[in-house]
């Protein structure tokens, strides 16, 4: 069953692969971090190995002495839940269950915080790629979060659900798989793209960070003072990119323009005592400025 989900993965970054690790490893352990009134926690859905070799911009050996001496690093995909006072917020959905694949635990890490699915009212998708938003729908087609309104940028929208025939030929099976997963949404009126730098209701905002895919967004949450960034996939590699920032990932739709979203963003994370929620990264983080480095330090409390 592997090569299902990896033809999903590969569907998702086209011929660069990822491959899942077995069942078991996948870090159980969901603290929550206090932002003002906001309840943060980190849901890890699935691992994935991503190799060195996806890295542009970095000497094979420089690259394989940051990863601790290894030519792939065990990557967490992770969703996260925000809980405002009024209401249950999911960041990305992770990327669904493949059956005898360490992903789809989603669920369960919403089991561990006490959340049932039916109450979340709100799920904003980062970008569409698979490991983003295959949490949403069961293989029946069915939504997994009934009650819930599910939100992208109106440029991510735009590029993947457009009309099948303009729509690059080597993407139209990869548009069609993300459209499916959106139909039972879609047709229940619970989808509804927004514009760029919406105001998303209580101290929610989306902030446009394009680059990784033409609509690839932050969401900003606000609460007393404090502020938390998820920034999807403004980063892979935090063993790597937060000391180079300048190094690509061969999978960003753009590669200068997700360097460039990627340092504007971080400066101002850094600058502004702003917390990082990565889909990719094990735990949250706060950013200091080094020359042209960030140093990026674990957040347990804020
Ligand atoms: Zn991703």
């Amino acid at each position: 069953m592997k090569l299902a989900l990896q033809s999903v993965f590969l569907a998702v970054i086209i011929t660069f692969q990822f491959s899942l690790v077995t069942v078991g490893q996948t870090n159980t352990a969901n603290p929550v971090l206090a932002v003002g009134e906001l309840k943060v926690r980190v849901l890890q859905d699935a691992q994935i190995y991503l190799q060195n070799s996806y890295l542009t911009g970095i000497e094979a050996n420089e690259a394989k002495k940051l990863t601790g001496g290894t030519d792939s690093v065990l990557t967490p995909v992770n969703a996260f839940l925000v809980q405002t006072p009024n209401r249950i917020i999911l960041v990305d959905t992770g990327a669904g269950k493949y059956p005898g694949e360490d992903s789809g635990h989603l669920m369960e890490r919403l089991n561990d915080a006490g959340i049932d699915p039916a109450k979340v009212d709100l799920i904003l998708l980062t970008h569409f790629h698979f490991d983003h938003i295959g949490g949403l729908t069961s293989p029946e087609g069915k939504k997994l979060f009934p009650n819930a309104i599910v939100r992208v940028s109106k440029a991510e929208n735009d590029f993947w659900m457009r009309d099948a025939s303009l729509i690059p030929e080597n993407l139209r099976e990869r548009a069609a798989k993300i459209k499916s997963i959106l139909a039972p949404y879609v047709s229940t009126k619970s989808y509804l793209p927004f514009l760029p730098d919406e105001n998303l209701g209580e101290g929610i905002k989306a902030i446009a960070a394009n680059g990784h895919t033409p609509g690839h967004t932050v969401y900003s949450f606000t609460s007393k003072g404090k502020e938390l960034w998820c920034i999807g996939d403004l980063i892979h590699f935090g063993a790597v990119q937060f000391e180079h920032p300048l190094v690509g990932i061969n999978f960003d739709s753009s590669g200068q323009m997700a360097i460039a979203s990627r340092i504007d963003f971080f400066q101002r994370a850094a600058k502004a005592h702003i917390v990082l929620a990565g889909a990719h990264l094990p735990v949250m983080v706060r950013l200091e400025k080094k020359g042209d480095a960030f140093v990026a330090t674990p957040v347990n409390a804020y």
